[in-house]
């Protein structure tokens, strides 16, 4: 009877000897779970009816400026000199057929230094914008949702970053990073712009940019890269990323164009290094158009927070990748 139940046990075990060597090192449940709720009770309060879409110069911008700031303050992050409280102040235009309206909006920037005695005299400048749309009443159906959440648009993005800065703040990389949570994307990246011609450090001390922003997922297993010379950096990044089971792919040609109506494309147009990292997606279909710029781009029940918890930790790594090469990517 012993005898005949040795066998299978050994077989048992080479066999899991030989699945955890194919297989690369995966996260305990646990820490999935953890960035899981974690990033859900970030983008579940930015994206809530409360906040009211987040439009620049309104009482809930304030309140959405506010919940970023606190959480840097959490992580530890320093503020420059030169700006208050983590909030530098941004004069926001409105330019529509009937009038020109400025209202005063805040960039959020925070920094870690860098734990290298001369890297640390270079920054890696991580931006996500906070801003979105805010209320728009439909003039066909005055009962319907009228809040623009955006929830993918950004909220992912704000989440990634804080993620980004809660975990980076723990072990400092080797370059020094700032973090810079941008006002008026939706307006012509009017926060960005302003950044970069108040920017806190000469930019020629910017080495790179990683933006974080999209509309949406229609691919779990994907992180998209938009930007000039993507390709071989994230072929670079492909296997690193692909250990916690999400592949890293450059832009589509078709789609690069939106590379451009982001925050990034204001630093390259400086010169700087720039990429927008962006959720997943194959093509622009319905599962995109359905929430991009609409009120239903909510963090509700069919939001996808299992993906978020990875999309956050795709970023991080991307970020750390950045901040410690030795030379960083062209
Ligand atoms: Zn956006």
């Amino acid at each position: 009877m012993k005898k005949t139940t040795l066998y299978p046990n050994i077989y048992l075990v080479l066999f899991f000897v030989f699945m955890v060597s194919c297989n690369p090192p995966r996260q305990s449940f646990h820490e999935i779970e953890r960035v899981k709720q974690e990033s859900m009770a970030h983008i579940r309060f930015l994206a809530s009816d409360e906040l009211k879409g987040k439009k620049p110069g309104t009482p809930e911008m304030k309140i959405a400026a506010r919940y970023i700031v606190e959480q840097f303050r959490a992580y530890g992050l320093q503020s420059f000199s030169n700006i208050t409280n983590y909030l530098q102040g941004v004069p926001i235009e409105f330019i529509t057929p009937q009038l020109i309206k400025n209202v005063s909006c805040n960039n959020i920037v925070g920094f870690i230094e860098g734990s290298d005695a001369i890297l640390k005299n270079e920054y890696v400048v991580l931006i996500a914008h906070y801003d979105h749309l805010g209320v728009i009443p439909d003039s066909v159906n005055a009962n319907s949702d009228s809040i623009y959440n955006g929830a993918r648009d950004n909220g992912m993005g704000i989440t990634a970053l804080l993620y980004t800065a809660k975990e980076l703040s723990k072990k400092p990389p080797r370059r020094s990073v700032i973090f810079l949570a941008t006002t008026g994307e939706e307006e012509g990246m009017q926060g960005s712009t302003y950044f970069l011609k108040n920017s806190p450090v000469p930019l020629k001390t910017i080495v790179f940019v990683l933006n974080n922003d999209g509309g949406g997922y229609n691919d779990t297993t994907l992180i998209r890269i938009g930007g000039k010379n993507e390709i071989n950096f994230s072929i670079a990044l492909w296997n690193k990323n692909r250990s916690f089971g999400i592949h890293c792919l450059p832009y589509p040609e078709e789609w690069l164009y939106l590379y451009k109506e982001g925050d990034a494309f204001c630093f390259a147009e400086k010169g700087i290094p720039s990429i927008t990292v962006s959720p997943g997606f194959d093509k622009i279909d319905d599962a995109i158009l359905k929430y991009i710029h609409k009120p239903t781009d909510e963090a509700g029940d069919d939001f996808n927070y299992y993906y978020l918890a990875k999309f956050c930790q795709a970023y991080y790594e991307i970020s750390i990748f950045v901040a410690n090469s030795e030379k960083v990517p062209f």
